[in-house]
């Protein structure tokens, strides 16, 4: 086992269980995927963890030396048994989500008898039989399929089956009862935004009655969520076709006639709905540069400003962007919305997407409703 020594000010965070170690945090170097325990500048050991490449030099796995397969196996298996907390008739969510079940770069999601794997750190690569053959027997699944896509690690399209029959193109599943295909080798992320799933239940119950538009709507997930809620009309608005497609067969799976809808591939920024009721936000990350904040706060300043115009008593609005705190993000909400509104609801990330507290970089989801006050 590689011992490597930590620079002095790297030995503070790590000790206090911060997950990353930058390269020029740490002297040494191991194989990519290799266990590596790290020192003090006494010699004294501080953390594990396994050795990665690019900016981040070391993913800390905690104090313990394990070899890697048993400590996948034991982390996997603990968030597994977390996984009894995701309510409802739901075979859909996040098995292991990377730092917050302390597999830093690891995420696996369920779709059904579908596990979806990416890989965010190239660490875990050689570790993938292993993985898989924790995962297998573990959840009953019957496929796993590792997705592709990240810049630094495996930045092509697709992906490929690592055990199991070749998934089908669409997989439908099951969320707090409402059906939603999946497609595994090319959807956004690795097929569903999993994170929204209580978001969209709650606009299930918020959304009775309502004229409702959906903006950024990707495959209607928050749409359907509305109609079965028993909204008088939903529009889903997303720039891509594809998408809009989708939405449109959404419905359909669900029993919702399409034709009762209105479905709009345009750009969101600048779509003037008809007078609504409760209009539903949630674009993509606006911003991945740390400088770039500004842009994004400006971004959402104007697009609330604009669903201003036409939201005539309630939005429901959403931000993934970890480059802004809530705090930021709500000002710039606030400030786009204008005066003459109550905020009525906050929350952020589900059970399935722990969040490590030493690890503040992964909370990233934020969602809050608004309600105009009467003039
Ligand atoms: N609310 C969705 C997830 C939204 S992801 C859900 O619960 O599943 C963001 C979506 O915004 C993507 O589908 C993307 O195609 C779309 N998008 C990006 N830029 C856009 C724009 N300018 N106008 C409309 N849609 C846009």
């Amino acid at each position: 086992m590689k011992r490597l020594t930590l620079t002095a000010d790297t030995v503070g965070p790590v000790g206090r269980g911060h997950p990353w170690v930058y390269h020029d945090g740490v002297h040494g170097k191991a194989e990519v995927g290799e266990g590596v325990e790290l020192l003090d500048t006494r010699g004294k050991r501080v953390a594990y963890g396994i050795f990665d490449e690019g900016t981040i030099a070391v993913r800390v796995l905690g104090r313990d030396v394990l070899p890697i397969p048993e400590l996948l196996r034991a982390r996997l298996k603990l968030a597994w048994s977390r996984r009894a907390l995701v309510a409802g008739d739901t075979d859909t969510f996040r098995v292991c989500n990377g730092e917050g079940d302390g597999l830093g770069g690891l995420v696996v999601d369920r779709y059904g008898e579908v596990l979806v794997v990416r890989l965010y750190s190239k660490a875990w690569e050689r570790h993938l039989g292993t993985i898989v053959d924790v995962l297998m027997p573990m959840t009953g699944a019957r496929t796993v399929f590792r997705r592709f896509g990240v810049g630094r690690v495996d930045d092509k399209q697709g992906g490929e089956t690592l055990r199991g029959p070749e998934p089908a193109d669409v997989v439908v599943v099951k969320e707090h009862g409402m059906k939603l295909l999946v497609r595994v080798r090319e959807g956004q992320k690795t097929g569903l935004f999993l994170d929204q799933r209580e978001h969209r239940r709650l606009i299930r119950e918020w959304a009775s009655e309502r004229v409702v538009v959906n903006l950024f709507s990707y495959n209607g997930g928050f749409s359907v969520a509305a109609a079965l809620g028993g909204a008088k009309r939903v529009t889903s608005v997303d720039v891509a076709e594809a998408a809009i497609a989708d939405a449109r067969e959404n419905f359909r799976l669900n029993g919702l006639d399409p034709s009762a809808h209105a479905f709009v591939a345009t750009d969101a920024f600048t779509y003037v709905a008809e007078p609504s009721d409760l209009v539903i936000v949630d674009p993509p990350s606006l911003t991945h540069a740390a400088k770039a904040d500004t842009a994004a706060r400006a971004a959402y300043k104007s697009l609330h400003r604009h669903v201003a115009t036409y939201a005539t008593d309630l939005v429901a609005t959403s931000s993934c962007t970890a480059r802004l705190t809530g705090e930021r993000w709500e000002e710039a909400v606030r400030e786009g919305l204008g005066g003459g509104w109550a905020s009525m609801h906050r929350s952020g990330e589900p059970v399935d997407h722990p969040v490590a507290i030493a690890h503040p970089e992964g909370r990233y989801l934020k969602f809050a409703l608004y309600g105009r006050l009467g003039r």
